[in-house]
């Protein structure tokens, strides 16, 4: 999980490029409805922040203007390539690639934060497009508040803790005369985090249910890192944790510290089981 930085350029600009691309009616319809979308962008950029963007309300549209906001972003144009591609370059080159959201699969899709089917006029709204992987998209679906309060970070804006938050406990059972872990993880509040600003945290973590997803993705990731480890022929445990260490700071310094293998990572490097698997060759 990180934070994104949005992109530069002004959002009615992008707009205004999507729909210069549109012809026939269609283009004319657009171009009759800059007026009122100029007014809702603003509505938007307004409540852009943490305490006001839940409160952004809903605006009713004619069937045929709904069905020409959702055609802007459903149907790819130069223009929308070209803000999709801005969105993901503005992001530092490590995690480009890497599904905000969750950290484990790549940002292949688009997320609208608020949805697009509740709030057509922002289908192509730049501050509303997250880059995402499929399940997160999946699961978030049109969600997004609940009693009125938002209940997925929003990764532009929502404030992240800038320690661990993610606890993995490890245990060990012998399969096929091997070591093999099994990781579960809790999710803690950082001390100085304040509670209020970590419930969005949680609820996020429970909706896009990454407590599971990283506890099924955690096998592998014990495999690339024992393998790792293996090649470099370590074969004390001061060399091997030596090792392990500066593989885990390189992660680090790429993925930052709230991600989810750099938990395991710091987890299992501290374990004799595993270091004892990394030896045992
Ligand atoms: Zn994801």
């Amino acid at each position: 999980m990180h934070k994104l930085r949005r992109v530069k350029g002004s959002p009615s600009g992008y707009l205004a490029e999507i729909i210069d691309c549109k012809s026939g009616d269609r283009g004319d319809r657009l171009e009759a409805l800059k007026s009122r979308l100029a007014n809702r962008y603003a509505v938007l950029e307004a409540a852009y922040t943490v305490a006001d963007l839940g409160g952004v309300a809903v605006s009713t549209w004619t069937p045929a203007a709904r069905s020409d906001l959702l055609h802007c972003y459903e149907s790819t144009v130069k223009s929308l390539e070209t803000l999709k591609s801005l969105i993901k370059q503005r992001q530092p080159e490590g995690l480009r690639d890497l599904c905000p959201y969750c950290g484990i699969g790549p940002a292949v899709q688009f997320d609208h934060y608020l949805p697009k089917a509740r709030y057509p006029e922002f289908s192509v709204h730049s501050y509303n497009l997250v880059p995402c992987c499929g399940p997160c998209n999946g699961l978030k679906s049109e969600t997004w508040l609940e009693a009125g309060v938002r209940v997925f970070l929003n990764i532009y804006i929502d404030s992240l803790p800038t320690a661990p938050m993610l606890k993995p406990s490890v245990t060990w059972s012998i399969r096929g005369g091997r070591s093999v872990p099994k990781v579960s993880y809790a999710l803690v509040r950082p001390a100085h985090f304040r509670a209020g600003k970590f419930r969005i945290i949680e609820k996020h973590f429970e909706k896009l249910e990454l407590l599971d997803r990283y506890k099924d993705q955690s096998h592998s990731e014990f495999t690339i890192l024992r393998d790792a480890a293996l090649a470099r022929e370590a074969n004390t445990v001061a060399t091997l944790r030596r090792f392990l260490l500066q593989f885990l700071e390189r992660r680090k310094e790429t993925l930052g510290p709230l991600n989810w293998k750099v938990a395991l990572y710091e987890e299992l490097i501290t374990h004799r089981p595993f270091l004892g698997e990394c030896l045992a060759t």
